[in-house]
């Protein structure tokens, strides 16, 4: 049995989703996951791990390089059927050349526009792709094409903070996390497991 077998039969088991959706039609998502609360980033990779459960392929790219010792990248690296991918720069860009980030953000869409090229990747998530959209390094027109295009079975999964409107538009499924509080605010500092 081949694994598009193994698919339409699991496939098979999930009548009750497909009577409320009406279809069985394999359909790639868009999510976004956006807002000022926690908790965005941690969805996309509790996704990563369902799909890898799958047995799926999983692209990660991840679009602000905050630390490259946080938990998911030392856990998911390592596990077969990932492609993880740091890009960007740090947050922090004070008295530094702005262009140093635009370069970074441009190699970054090139990693991900191969990604979204590539039909053996069922999930992509790109997190925290809203930033140099913001900022100006990506431009979002030619953001939203390459996702509009890419295989149709592909899911694709955008966190980061002030999502635009035009991607929330295009998106199956948008969840703006709110923040009640954080622990930040208490002067708590950021906790390996819990905040990287
Ligand atoms: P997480 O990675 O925990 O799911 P996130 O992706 O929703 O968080 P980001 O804006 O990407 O949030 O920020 C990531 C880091 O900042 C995490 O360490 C997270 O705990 C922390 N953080 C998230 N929301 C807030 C907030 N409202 N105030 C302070 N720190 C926050
Ligand atoms: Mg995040």
């Amino acid at each position: 049995m081949d694994d598009g077998d193994k698919e339409t039969e699991q496939r098979r088991g999930t009548a009750t989703d497909e009577d409320i959706v009406g279809t069985s039609r394999k359909r790639g998502l868009l999510l976004v996951l956006t807002g000022d609360g926690k908790g965005k980033s941690t969805s996309a990779f509790g996704m990563v791990a369902r799909a890898l459960g799958h047995g799926m392929q999983v692209g990660v790219a991840q679009f602000i390089k905050k630390r490259s010792d946080t938990g998911e990248a030392l856990f998911f690296h390592r596990q077969p059927g990932v492609y993880w991918h740091l890009l960007g720069e740090g947050f922090t860009w004070e008295g530094e050349d702005p262009g140093r980030h635009e370069v970074a953000a441009r190699h970054g869409w090139k990693v991900g526009r191969k990604m979204l090229k590539d039909p053996s990747i069922d999930l992509v998530v790109f997190d925290e792709l809203t930033y140099p959209i913001q900022y100006g390094w990506l431009d979002l027109e030619a953001v939203l094409f390459d996702i509009a295009n890419r295989p149709g079975a592909q899911h694709v999964v955008v966190t980061g903070r002030g999502a635009p409107k035009a991607l929330c538009e295009a998106a199956d499924t948008v969840t703006e996390m709110k923040e009640i509080k954080h622990a930040f605010r208490s002067g708590i500092e950021a906790q390996p497991g819990i905040d990287f």
